[in-house]
């Protein structure tokens, strides 16, 4: 069977989804029953191909084993209440997977393989979207080099892909963080906005090291001094500050712009909140907090959504929040909630519908 963007399809014998049941599932564990896969060779994507799940077969020496050129996204579809389902801006990952893909020398990704070849996957795999509250079909799409030579230089082929993983509901506890002062995620001219696969690799292990004295993610601060701040963890960050939510801007690179964040930005607009994006010191966040206007403090990001924080610890002093009274970051998530499973209005054209 050929789709309507040359894509070539072949379904699995029997589902997987028989016996399996879609609530409560643990975060990436399970995949539907098919993938996309796409080769890029020669200058041009051929092989556009849906498949049964299944592993690869990968030479020892493919390029991005060795040198890191690969990666990705996360995206959700959420059963809408329509009875459709449907996927939360996923043009936006896709300008942002290319923003990536261009950073790290690798090719970009048409519209006609990224989104229409996402949508003819869940359409095939739409069984697998849960419908219980909270619960959603996240997206990986991702692409690595696959050249077979150990050489440093861009590679001249690379594999795209699409895997689906139904989850939820992520139960996002409030966390406890731990300000860095010794390891950096990100310097201005390096990879800190580009979703790439080596950005995790290098931010394991002061997230260890955070874990191991009882804190659950790092806040990262900036290269130079120690002192402004970027992200929480893999996510953004936003300080509720009197009745302004302030959020790390994104000029100098060294921040991922998330498409949560975004959308948290018109949302906590129209919640009434002056939104404001700069350059925000750790010392002036503990001003904000000692004279008493530091409300709150959360993660934004598709897995969680929004994370609340409950302690933010910088050298002698830890910060704490009753995040039971953290009304914006509940009614913010409630609102983003309602758009994606459709018991609001769609008003900012968020929802692509499948
Ligand atoms: C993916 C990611 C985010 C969140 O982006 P969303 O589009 O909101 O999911 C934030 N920070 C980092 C480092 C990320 O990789």
């Amino acid at each position: 069977m050929i789709a309507a963007a040359g894509i070539k399809i072949t379904k699995v014998e029997t589902s997987k989804l028989q016996g399996l049941v879609l609530e409560n599932l643990p975060f990436g564990r399970y995949f539907t029953d098919h993938m996309l896969e796409a080769d890029y060779e020669n200058g041009a994507w051929t092989n556009i191909e849906i498949k049964p799940y299944q592993p690869l077969l990968l030479d020892p020496s493919t390029a991005a084993l060795h040198y890191g050129q690969a990666i990705f996204e996360g995206i959700k579809a959420y059963a809408y209440a329509n009875g459709k389902a449907s996927i939360f801006r996923p043009y936006d990952n896709l300008s942002r997977f290319n923003i990536s893909a261009e950073r790290m020398c690798m090719p970009v990704v048409p519209e006609e393989i990224f989104i229409e070849g996402m949508r003819t996957l869940i359409e095939l795999d739409k069984n697998w979207i849960p419908s219980l509250p909270e619960h959603s079909l996240y997206i990986r799409p991702f692409m690595f080099a696959t050249d077979t030579v150990i050489g440093v230089k861009p590679s001249a082929k690379y594999k795209f892909m699409i895997l689906l993983s139904p989850t939820g509901p992520y139960y996002a506890a409030p966390m406890k963080i731990y300000v860095e002062e010794t390891y950096t995620r990100a310097a201005p001219g390096g990879v800190g906005f580009a979703k790439n696969a080596g950005n995790y690799a290098g931010s394991m292990l002061a997230t260890e090291l955070a874990k191991k004295q009882g804190y659950d993610q790092v806040l990262w601060t900036d290269a130079f001094e120690h002192k402004y701040l970027q992200e929480v963890g893999t996510m953004n960050v936003f300080f509720i500050i009197g009745n302004r939510a302030i959020t790390p801007s994104l000029e100098d690179g060294t921040i991922l712009a998330g498409v949560t964040r975004d959308s948290a930005m018109v949302v906590l607009k129209e919640m009434g909140l002056d939104v404001i994006e700069r350059k925000i010191s750790i010392d002036e966040l503990l001003e904000a907090y000692q004279s008493g206007l530091l409300r709150e403090v959360f993660g934004t990001g598709t897995a969680a959504t929004i994370s609340m924080i409950k302690e933010l610890r910088y050298k002698e002093d830890t910060m704490y929040f009753d995040t039971d009274k953290s009304e914006i970051a509940r009614e913010l998530k409630s609102r983003l909630n309602a758009i994606r499973d459709g018991h609001a209005a769609d008003t900012h054209g968020w929802m692509y519908m499948i």
